[in-house]
């Protein structure tokens, strides 16, 4: 049975590698080329991009920048999950937020900005503390703008002055001043089954997740119930296949969509080691046909992102519950090279063990990771 998924970075490569023991062969389209690839080797494999569709029982994404007219001969062979409208959506934050207000989803206040001088009606409106997106193609923070105050406004305008914002709307936010950053991933199959896993905390530096931690500590009923009516209403609002990812923003008790992302997403790595099926293998039942998988957590876990580096000890392999995924990619920065996930009986655990990890790497690339560890040991205490 083969899956032929869109893009050819690390998420095909895990969802490649735990295809594998189903009999799932995973084949990937580098979207530059529009070449079939191994999503390991990355060589290219010599068969079109029209027989990789017709062999495949299933084409899905990878990630949601994929060129249009890909999705659209995609869509047409009947096999792309999930579906082409909901890809767009996660591609493009004006479809996304129509969506979320179109399914009574609660998100950022916000307004759609076409031309530079709407921005004055956007700090009318929002307030002087904004973030603007680029309605298209932004990744890591890639992208993105911020206001802090009045006086920046001018020279924020000068800095936008080149973009055609007829063609690429930004989406101006408020700047909401968030307790933390959750997220939840869950699966829907083709008949309508879900499973989610448990909420994980997300900890970022300049717009890039480093470090999550599942299940995320203290999250009250309500939050929980929240999380879980978001999940199912925007997985049954678009009649989702697959894994979904949603973004969240908690504050207090309310949470907030940020952005949803219609793959396997970074914040679920934590599942190749932590729970009993994980996220790529879900992916993989689903948009096949197979039986969904359980998606509980077996301990606690954190998902390290190493990001622009490729130099640690590999000693780190000591720590026991200590798991290195290395996606094979030249160090740029900011670029993510791997992950590195540690599993514990507790959270005091967690802590000690994300500092033992501390010892092994350049702190320079983990700017979160004691200040993590010194939090998780200190609220596990508490
Ligand atoms: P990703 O890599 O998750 O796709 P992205 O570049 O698409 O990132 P967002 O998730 O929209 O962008 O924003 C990146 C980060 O910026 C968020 O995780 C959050 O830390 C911060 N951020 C985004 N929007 C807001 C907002 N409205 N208020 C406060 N902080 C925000
Ligand atoms: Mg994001």
């Amino acid at each position: 049975m083969q899956v032929l998924v869109y893009g050819a970075g690390q998420l095909a490569q895990m969802m490649y590698l735990e295809g594998c023991p189903m009999g799932i062969e995973v084949l990937a389209v580098d979207v530059k080329n529009e070449q079939v690839v191994h999503p390991v080797t990355k060589q290219t494999v010599d068969i079109t991009l029209e027989q990789a569709i017709e062999n495949a029982v299933a084409l899905t994404v990878e990630f949601e920048h994929v060129p249009e007219h890909l999705l659209e001969q995609a869509s047409r062979s009947g096999k792309l999950l999930p579906s082409i409208d909901t890809v767009l959506a996660g591609a493009d934050r004006v479809r996304e937020k129509r969506l979320l207000t179109k399914l009574g989803v609660a998100n950022c206040p916000h307004q759609v900005v076409t031309n530079i001088h709407q921005l004055d009606d956007c700090v009318e409106d929002l307030g002087e503390r904004l973030i603007l997106k680029a309605s298209r193609d932004g990744y890591d923070g890639y992208g993105q703008w911020r206001l802090t105050a009045h006086s920046g406004l001018a020279a924020l305008k000068s800095t936008l002055q080149g973009l055609d914002l007829a063609t690429v709307p930004l989406v101006v936010e408020q700047m909401v001043d968030f307790d933390r950053e959750i997220s939840i991933i869950g699966v829907r199959d083709k008949l309508g089954n879900t499973r989610v896993y448990p909420l994980a905390e997300n900890l970022h530096h300049k717009g890039q997740l480093h470090v999550s931690v599942a299940p995320a500590l203290n999250i009250t009923d309500s939050q929980q119930k929240q999380a879980e009516s978001i999940f199912a209403t925007l997985a049954e609002g678009m009649d989702y296949v697959g894994v979904l990812a949603i973004e969240l923003f908690q504050c207090g008790e309310q949470l907030l969509v940020n952005e949803i992302a219609p793959r396997v997403h970074n914040s679920g790595h934590w599942t190749l080691s932590g729970s009993d099926v994980s996220q790529f293998n879900n992916h993989l039942r689903a948009v096949t046909g197979l039986p969904l998988g359980q998606s509980n957590a077996l301990n606690v876990n954190a998902m390290v992102n190493v990001i622009g580096c490729s130099s640690f000890s590999s000693d780190l392999l000591s720590i026991p519950g200590c798991h290195l995924y290395w996606y094979g990619k030249t160090a740029r920065e900011k670029r993510k090279m791997g992950h590195i996930n540690l599993t514990a009986e507790n959270y005091t655990e967690l802590g000690d063990k994300l500092l033992s990890l501390s010892e092994y790497v350049p702190l320079e690339h983990f700017p979160k990771l004691v200040e993590e560890a010194k939090r998780l040991k200190s609220l596990s205490v508490a």
